[in-house]
C-alpha cells in the first residue's frame, strides 16, 4: 500500500510529492510523458512562490538560474512601477523558464526521496473506505491510501471523479513559439511597438542568440489544442497583424493556448484530491497558474501528510478546499478582468486608461500587485490579529532568519517572551525563543506552510489553538 499517489509530474505534482516526503510520507509520482516537455509556458515566479522556495531552502538554486526583475506591469500589462515597500523580503519577480523550474523541482523531489515513474498514464480509479485503486494504461493496478490529481487542465482524475468544472470555454486562442527572425532587432521592435498600440496579445520578446518568444492571436479556436501550430500558421498570423512575418524560421518549439476559465466544484472527493491546473484554469495573464499550483501543493502537503501520519485533527484535510478554492476563484476573477483590459475594443480601452490612472494611487497599485503576487491572501481562521491567516514574511532574528528555520516543514512557535511552551506537540512543532526587530507581537504560531495560526502571549490561549492545527497532545 503506497501512502499517496500523485498523478502528474508537473510543477504542482512535484512540489506536492516533495512536501509529503518531507513529512516521511511515501509519495509516488506517475507521469504519463516519458520525457519533460521543451515548451516553455511560465516565465517566472512571483513573490509568494519565491518565499515558498526560501522556506524550503531551495531559493539559492532558483536564484542561480533566474533573473530578478524589480518591475511592475504584471496587472494586465499596465506598465506601472512596483509599489514601494511590499511586505516581503523578496520584492522582485524571478524570471525563470518553466522548463528550468520543472527541472529544479524534479531534482528536489528526487533528493528528498520521491519515487517518480515516467511513461505511466493513469486511466482509471476507484476508491473505498480504506484506499484508492489506480489503473495505469498498461493495465497495472496500484493501491494507495490517497491519490491527488495534479494532472493538468484536462485532468483525467477530475473527469473520473465526475467533479464539475464550470466556467467559460476558450473564446480566443493565441499562437506562441520560440523562433529565429531574419530582420534586425530595431526593425522588429519598432513593428511590435506599433502593433501593440491596438493589439496587446501580440509580442516578440528577445531571448538571446537571435531567438524570440513570439505571441500572436490565432485565426480561430483549434479543435485540439494539444496539436501545435505549424510554422506556416504562425507566419500567416504575423502577416495578418504586423504586415510582415519577420522571416521567422528555425522554431525551437511552437504551441497554442486559449482563455478558458474554469474552477473545479470541489477539491476533495473522499480519498482523492485535486491541485494545480487540474483544479483551476485561466488565461496566463499576470503569470499566476504555475505559482498557484505550487502554492496549492504547499497548502495541501502537510495536511495530507498529517492525515497519513495519523495526527490530523478532524477538519484539517477539508480546510484545503475551504482555503484554496476561494483563492482560485479570486484568481479566475482577476484574469477575467485583465482579459477585458487587454481587449482592443474602444470601451475596454477607456476602462484600461481609467484603471491605469487609478494605479497611480499607491494603495491601488499595491492592492493589485499583492493579488498577483499572492502575498495579500488571508485565510479565514477567525477574527483576531491582522496577521492571523496571512502568510508570515521572512524576518531577521538574533540568530539568523525565520525562513531558515522552516526548511523541515514543521510547525513553528516563534516566541519573543521566552515564557511559552509547546510541550505535547514537540514532535510536530518547533519552539524557537528569539527576538526580531521586525516583529511587534510577543509570539506567533506558524503552520508548516508559513501561515499565522495564532498570535499572542497567553499560554492557555496557545493551548486552545495548537490542537486545531496540530492535533492532540502526546506524552
Ligand atoms: C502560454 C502560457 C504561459 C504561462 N505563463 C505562466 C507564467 O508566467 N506564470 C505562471 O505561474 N503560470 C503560467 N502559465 C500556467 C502554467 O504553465 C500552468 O499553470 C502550470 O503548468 C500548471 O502546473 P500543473 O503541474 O498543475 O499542471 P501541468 O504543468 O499541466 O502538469 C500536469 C502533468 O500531468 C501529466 N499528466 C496528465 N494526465 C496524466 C495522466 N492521466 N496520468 C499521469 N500523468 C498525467 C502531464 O503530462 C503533465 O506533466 C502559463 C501557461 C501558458 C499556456
Amino acid at each position: 500500500m503506497i501512502d499517496v499517489i500523485v498523478a502528474g509530474g508537473g510543477p504542482t505534482g512535484l512540489m506536492l510529492a516533495s512536501e509529503l516526503r518531507l513529512q516521511g510520507v511515501h509519495a509516488l509520482v506517475l507521469e504519463k510523458d516519458a520525457e519533460p516537455t521543451s515548451v516553455v509556458r511560465s516565465l517566472g515566479l512571483h513573490v509568494r512562490s519565491i518565499e515558498v522556495m526560501d522556506q524550503r531552502g531551495l531559493l539559492e538554486r532558483f536564484l542561480a538560474h533566474g533573473q530578478q526583475y524589480e518591475v511592475g506591469g504584471f496587472f494586465a500589462g499596465l506598465g506601472k512601477r512596483w509599489p514601494d515597500r511590499l511586505d516581503t523580503a523578496h520584492s522582485y519577480v524571478l524570471g525563470i523558464p518553466q522548463t528550468i523550474t520543472h527541472r529544479l523541482l524534479n531534482e528536489h523531489a528526487t533528493e528528498v526521496g520521491v519515487e517518480i515513474r515516467r511513461g505511466c498514464e493513469l486511466v482509471g480509479l476507484s476508491q473505498d473506505d480504506h484506499g484508492v485503486t489506480a489503473e495505469l494504461a498498461d493495465g497495472t493496478q496500484l493501491r494507495s491510501r490517497y491519490l491527488v490529481g495534479c494532472d493538468g487542465g484536462r485532468s483525467t482524475v477530475r473527469k473520473l471523479l465526475g467533479v464539475g468544472f464550470p466556467g467559460e470555454p476558450t473564446r480566443v486562442e493565441t499562437l506562441l513559439g520560440e523562433v529565429e527572425v531574419a530582420v534586425p532587432p530595431e526593425t522588429l521592435a519598432a513593428v511590435v511597438a506599433e502593433v501593440r498600440k491596438t493589439q496587446l496579445r501580440f509580442g516578440a520578446m528577445p531571448l538571446g542568440d537571435g531567438v524570440y518568444r513570439v505571441i500572436v492571436p490565432a485565426e480561430g479556436v483549434a479543435e485540439d489544442r494539444s496539436v501545435p501550430p505549424t510554422l506556416d500558421e504562425l507566419r500567416q498570423q504575423l502577416r495578418v497583424f504586423a504586415g510582415t512575418d519577420f522571416g521567422v524560421h528555425s522554431p525551437r518549439w511552437l504551441s497554442r493556448f486559449g482563455d478558458a476559465t474554469r474552477l473545479a466544484e470541489r477539491y476533495r472527493t473522499g480519498r482523492v484530491l485535486l491541485a494545480g491546473d487540474a483544479a483551476h484554469i485561466h488565461p496566463p495573464t499576470g503569470g499566476q497558474g504555475l505559482n498557484r499550483g505550487i502554492q496549492d501543493a504547499f497548502n495541501l502537503g502537510w495536511k495530507l501528510a498529517a492525515e497519513v501520519n495519523g495526527w490530523a485533527p478532524e477538519a484539517l484535510l477539508d480546510s484545503y478546499h475551504t482555503e484554496r478554492h476561494p483563492v482560485a476563484a479570486a484568481v479566475l476573477d482577476n484574469t477575467r478582468a485583465q482579459t477585458e483590459l487587454l481587449s482592443p475594443e474602444p470601451g475596454a480601452r477607456s476602462v484600461r486608461r481609467l484603471v491605469a490612472e487609478l494605479m497611480d494611487f499607491e494603495d491601488v497599485n499595491r492592492y493589485l500587485i499583492e493579488k498577483i503576487t499572492a502575498i495579500g491572501i488571508r485565510y479565514d481562521f477567525s477574527e483576531g490579529h491582522e496577521l492571523l491567516g496571512r502568510r508570515m514574511r521572512d524576518v531577521g532574528l538574533k540568530r539568523g532568519r525565520l525562513y531558515e528555520l522552516m526548511h523541515g516543514g514543521r510547525g513553528l512557535l516563534l516566541d519573543q517572551t521566552g515564557r511559552l511552551s509547546v510541550a505535547g506537540w514537540t514532535d510536530r512543532v518547533d519552539h524557537v525563543i528569539d527576538v526580531s526587530e521586525e516583529l511587534d507581537v510577543p509570539a506567533v504560531l506558524l503552520r508548516p506552510d508559513g501561515h499565522v495560526a495564532w498570535v499572542g502571549d497567553d499560554q492557555q490561549d496557545l493551548l486552545n489553538q495548537l490542537p486545531r492545527w496540530f492535533g492532540a497532545a502526546v506524552g
